[in-house]
């Protein structure tokens, strides 16, 4: 397992767990199960039992993972939840979220 300073657990799995760390932020990593990693890569479905604690994650003034929240989200966006985590979400102009969250959308396609 890779260090990374600051590491978000999402799902309640605790088998098969690895690190994904945000392509633009090297310092902060999520602790996700083999079954979250295939739903971010796109190699499955969304299911959004395994992603509502980004309702939480998203608040913990953790950029990277309000970064890669929102294109999660707006996958999820079917969902009220996720609607409504997205309505509230906010980027601040003058930190490097923006264009972090550019990237990444780039890089997921979204
Ligand atoms: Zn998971």
């Amino acid at each position: 397992m890779q260090e990374v300073a600051t590491l978000v657990k999402c799902c309640k799995s605790t088998t098969n767990l690895t690190v994904y760390e945000v392509p633009t932020n090297k310092e902060e990593g999520f602790l996700i199960c083999a079954k979250c990693a295939a739903q971010l890569n796109k190699k499955e479905e969304l299911d959004s039992t395994h992603w509502a604690c980004l309702n939480e994650a998203m608040w913990g003034e953790i950029p990277a993972v309000q970064v890669v929240s929102w294109p999660l989200l707006n996958r999820l966006k079917d969902q009220s939840w996720a609607a409504d985590a997205l309505d509230m979400m906010y980027f601040d102009d003058d930190t490097m979220a923006w264009q972090n969250l550019r990237a990444i959308m780039k890089m997921m396609a979204v």
